[in-house]
């Protein structure tokens, strides 16, 4: 068995085939899925990440239309679905069509008069493993919708509705990592976010001028409780600043949380708070050119997921135990959680054996094979054509 490699496709070829699919389109607007470096469950607890975004992007063709509907079609799903405009309210509609509908009410929302419109989407960021695709549907739409309305609408207000989207209508929590990126993110940097006060930093990101290649690896397991643990995580985190007495964990330090008695709500704080050091120093890492530092800080927070916030699985660690046996400077899981992806930083001239490891790790376990996508830091949201 060998890993598949997941491509991410000839943005102009996808872009003709939705359009081919339309009477008069206006535009193609891609947002990319992202990967986040380090700085794992921290967006909700305002502190510090670094994603980049992938090669890998979600694509969206709009047209307008002369009534008051919002149908909307996507290659990955087998049925069309429309919707009023001025029906959309939460709890209105569900299933993916939900994440498209949000937009349109959140932009709605912030006073954006929207025309009828006909949307087609081509996602080739895999869904549901832990690399995005939610955000890169919801803001390759929300670029499509504001062409099709007219109006240039700033990113800062672009990351705020497509946050709303997202957790009013799809009813899916989100922390702002995710779309931040999308629509901030440029090719060759990562992206320092600060959730205290949103605001972000391009750091510089080019592991192949040090023979180092970015290997996302999908695990392709999801495992039942990850929305629940995702939930139930935040409110951890939120019981334990309430019983340090901060606004947030960002304000609380290692000693207040060696203090807590509470051996779980201690341990999840821990991982937030030695989590956001370590985006920091990650950074200061990447400054100095110090990839080795780079990659002792990525094992590091692997262990922090793994034993004091309790999101990885076994997929994943086999993962990053494989990639570190044999070569890997560094590897950990990134997103959520519970299942999706994990990423190693690879001496180039290894990654082909690191992949095939990988993948005979997986068979040898009984488990799907895995897909790998290499993943150079590439744009933010963009119309294509
Ligand atoms: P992730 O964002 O990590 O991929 P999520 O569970 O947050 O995982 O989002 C995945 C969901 O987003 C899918 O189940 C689907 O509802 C929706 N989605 C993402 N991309 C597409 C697409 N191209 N077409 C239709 N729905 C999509
Ligand atoms: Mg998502």
């Amino acid at each position: 068995m060998r890993a598949e490699r997941v491509e991410s496709g000839d943005p102009a070829a996808i872009a003709t085939g939705l359009t081919d699919r339309l009477t008069d389109p206006l535009g193609v607007f891609a947002a990319p899925g992202r990967a986040n470096l380090i700085g794992e469950h921290t967006d909700y607890n305002a502190g510090l990440c670094l994603p980049i975004a992938l090669p890998h992007a979600t694509y969206a063709a709009v047209a307008r239309r002369d009534d008051d509907v919002l149908r909307v079609e996507s290659v990955q799903q087998t049925q069309p679905v429309e919707v009023r405009l001025s029906a959309i309210t939460p709890g209105s509609v569900s299933g993916w069509a939900s994440y498209v509908a949000g937009v349109a009410w959140a932009l709605r929302e912030d006073g954006h008069r929207l025309p009828g419109m006909q949307l087609v989407v081509d996602g080739r960021v895999p869904l549901g493993s832990g690399l995005s695709s939610s955000a890169a549907l919801i803001c390759s739409t929300a670029l499509a919708m504001c062409a099709a309305a007219g109006v240039d609408v700033d990113r800062r207000s672009l990351v705020r509705a497509t946050m709303r989207a997202e957790s009013e209508i799809a009813g899916a929590p989100t922390g702002g990592l995710d779309q931040t990126i999308a629509l901030l993110g440029e090719p060759d940097h990562a992206l320092l976010i600060d959730f205290r006060d949103q605001q972000t930093r391009q750091v510089p990101w080019r592991p192949a001028d040090a023979g180092l290649t970015l290997l996302v690896v999908d695990t392709r397991a999801t495992h039942a409780h990850s929305d629940g643990g995702y939930g139930q995580r935040r409110a951890d985190c939120e019981e334990a600043a309430q019983v340090l007495g901060v606004p947030s964990l960002r304000e609380a330090t290692p000693d207040q949380v060696e203090s807590l008695d509470d051996d779980r709500l201690r341990r999840r704080a821990r991982h937030v708070v030695s989590e956001i050091g370590r985006v920091e120093d990650t950074v200061a890492a990447l400054e100095a050119d110090d990839w080795s530092e780079v990659g002792r800080l990525f094992a590091a927070s692997h262990t922090s997921m793994r034993d004091d916030f309790e999101i990885s699985c076994e997929e994943l660690d086999a993962v990053v135990d494989t990639a570190s046996t044999h070569g890997a400077v560094g590897a950990r899981m990134t997103g959520g959680g519970f299942g999706g992806s994990a990423i190693a930083l690879v001496p180039t001239d290894r990654m082909a054996k690191v992949c095939d490891e990988i993948a005979a790790v997986f068979a040898a376990r009984g488990w799907a094979a895995p897909g790998v996508l290499p993943a150079p830091a590439s744009a933010s949201a963009r119309q294509v054509s």
